[in-house]
């Protein structure tokens, strides 16, 4: 058992968090081009100079350079300090959300859940980033979540690491065979493999259960959202008589649903069987 202040918690959190901003940072600026996401270090865009550390902190480096790069005087888009703030928010957010105490012993439950949600919650940005424009996961996210959730099940107060390899399996499978079945029927490729590796990672992380329900009230969300933009599309007679729905990445929209799921997975269901019985 350790003792470690909520407050604590909350920054230490909410620093991590800002680096993983500034990771995305890195990796939305390189993908797209075909670069290394580790060689060469930070470089300024324009002038190609070497970026030293201090002027590379996330959040604070662009508010004291004031958003103009030390090398060249090149404007520094406000896009990387605000990913870099938005995932420090979710990272603090991920131990408010997991209850830790105030001030005494943290369980093993709350330091669990707080690295689960820090997960769940920052894998929202890069997958809704990069599948709503390249319509593909990064194997780093959802085969990293399959990593990740295994390693925290191996940590007591969570699920244990045989419901987590369970949940890899029958989500991944289960998933996959569903893609195959709605390829069939469609008589197109339904669902792409990164569907299938994520939720395969939300099994590890909360069992093969709830990573059904995340799938289920994915599908629901995203029939909510799409089905509005179709009509829209259509009224205004554009090209979305060939959109079809094998064409929705489907990836955010279970991104969005895993932490609220792991979070209120059991009172979502008794309030959806409420309405069905
Ligand atoms: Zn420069």
């Amino acid at each position: 058992m350790f003792i470690v202040p909520l407050w604590y918690a909350v920054s230490l959190f909410f620093v991590l968090g800002a680096c993983v901003g500034s990771f995305y940072n890195v990796v939305i600026y390189r993908m797209p081009r075909g670069l290394s996401l580790i060689k060469p270090a930070s470089f300024c865009p324009t002038c190609n100079k070497h970026i030293p550390i201090y002027h590379n902190l996330p959040i604070l480096a662009w508010l004291f350079l004031r958003g103009k790069s030390a090398c060249c005087g090149n404007r520094i888009s406000i896009q990387y300090p605000l990913v870099e703030l938005l995932c420090a928010l979710l990272g603090a957010l991920s131990v408010i959300l997991a209850e830790w105490p105030l001030s005494f012993e943290a369980p093993w439950t709350q330091i669990t859940n707080s690295f689960a949600l820090f997960w769940l919650l920052l894998a929202i940005v890069p997958v809704c980033a990069v599948d709503f424009k390249h319509h593909l996961i990064p194997d780093s996210i959802s085969i990293g979540g399959v990593v990740v959730g295994l390693l925290l099940s191996l940590i007591p107060g969570g699920i244990s690491p045989v419901e987590s390899l369970v949940g890899v399996l029958i989500a991944g499978v289960g998933l996959y065979g569903l893609g195959l079945l709605m390829t069939f029927l469609l008589k197109k490729e339904a669902m792409g493999f990164g569907d299938v590796k994520l939720l395969a990672g939300y099994g590890a992380f909360m069992g093969w259960f709830y990573a059904f329900e995340v799938l289920i009230f994915a599908a629901f969300l995203g029939l909510l959202v799409m089905l509005p933009l179709k009509f829209f599309k259509k009224i205004k007679g554009s090209e979305a008589e060939n959109t079809s729905f094998g064409e929705i990445p489907f990836g955010p929209f279970l991104s969005i649903m895993a932490p609220i799921v792991y979070l209120w997975g059991d009172k979502i269901l008794k309030v959806y069987l409420s309405f069905v019985y």
